[in-house]
């Protein structure tokens, strides 16, 4: 399979294997797991263009281009849902739960872009390992060079793999400082002493800037997906808001109004990541932060003439987190 993603870097002349080359590998495989993502909707020569929209092809020629330390990552993330399901070897449903599990590579933001429900996906794939049947296994790869000492700052391993304010991996940071609840990059720090030296005497709460990838359409655009994100997981928004920020509104207004009951009360959200996909689409990580802990959540919104709204196959996918049915 690793094999396959190697060829799929290839085939695009990126010079690095990303979890979009290990979606596609697993896609391309011809295997149980293509199946279940068949199923899913997800073809080899759609994945492939929308992999090739969202970050362009690249001129490298190299044979082996080299894993990036998100794959790394998903591959130790799927050593671990094979030992914890309590098989040997990892095969590629570990793998695409591993992709799924690590939750914000760009084969995740792919597959939210297709509006692919990721729970159900998970469960689908969780099926298809209690079936009985062999399973292709490929090497596991052991965890090494993943741990405690292994980079700067660390004095121990740190609790979350990544930022707790703009969940930028640690393999992506020099230094970070880490604590046992929380892990801060040296970004973040920076923007924090930044925005603590502009800071009025009477400011007590400051928030940093969110992370943005992509282009966005003009420059409001930002900032009005922001308050679109605010006003569709806020606790306090009306009728009319959330008609105004969630898709097809009118049709699981039942739905949300019971998933939103779950929400915990004084949460606030926290807009964290965003990928401008395109013109019209763009996948978010939203933090929600509450007294005694966060949430954390990815979606996709759609932009149109009225603005942005958050697409109704994340709204379902929320909702359906709380174990509410939707009809489909
Ligand atoms: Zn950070």
């Amino acid at each position: 399979m690793l094999v396959l993603a190697q060829e799929e870097a290839r085939i695009l002349g990126h010079g690095f294997i990303g979890t979009e080359h290990l979606l596609l590998g697993l896609v391309h495989e011809n295997g149980p797991v293509a199946s279940v993502l068949g199923s899913f909707g997800l073809e080899l020569e759609t994945t492939r263009t929308r992999v090739r929209d969202t970050i362009g092809t690249g001129e490298n020629a190299e044979t082996s281009p080299p894993f990036t330390p998100r794959v790394k990552r998903v591959l130790e993330l799927s050593l671990r849902e094979a030992l914890g399901l309590g098989h040997q070897h990892i095969a590629p449903e570990h793998l695409l739960l591993g992709l799924l599990r690590e939750g914000s590579g760009l084969a995740v933001q792919v597959l939210i872009s297709l509006g692919i429900d990721l729970g159900r996906l998970r469960q689908q794939t969780l099926t298809q390992l209690g079936r009985p049947g062999p399973l292709a296994a490929v090497q596991a790869m052991p965890s090494a060079g993943v741990g405690p000492g292994t980079m700067h700052g660390a004095r121990w391993s740190p609790t979350q793999s990544s930022c707790s304010f703009c969940g930028r991996d640690t393999w992506e940071t020099d230094h970070f400082v880490s604590s046992p609840n929380a892990v801060i990059c040296s970004a973040c720090l920076d923007q924090a002493h930044e925005a603590l030296q502009a800071a009025t005497k009477t400011e007590r709460e400051l928030f940093l800037a969110s992370r943005v990838f992509g282009v966005p359409p003009d420059e409001t655009s930002l900032e009005s997906l922001a308050v679109a994100v605010s006003t569709a997981l806020g606790r306090d928004s009306n009728q009319e808001d959330l008609t105004r920020s969630i898709e097809d509104f009118d049709e699981l207004q039942p739905f949300w109004v019971l998933a939103a009951e779950h929400f915990p009360v004084g949460s606030k959200v926290v807009l964290d990541r965003v990928r401008f996909l395109d013109d019209y689409h763009a996948t978010v990580q939203v933090r929600a932060i509450y007294p005694g802990g966060s949430w954390l959540h990815h979606a996709l919104f759609v932009r149109s003439d009225h603005g942005w709204r958050m697409s109704a196959a994340s709204v379902r996918e929320i909702i359906g987190g709380f174990g509410i049915a939707t009809p489909s």
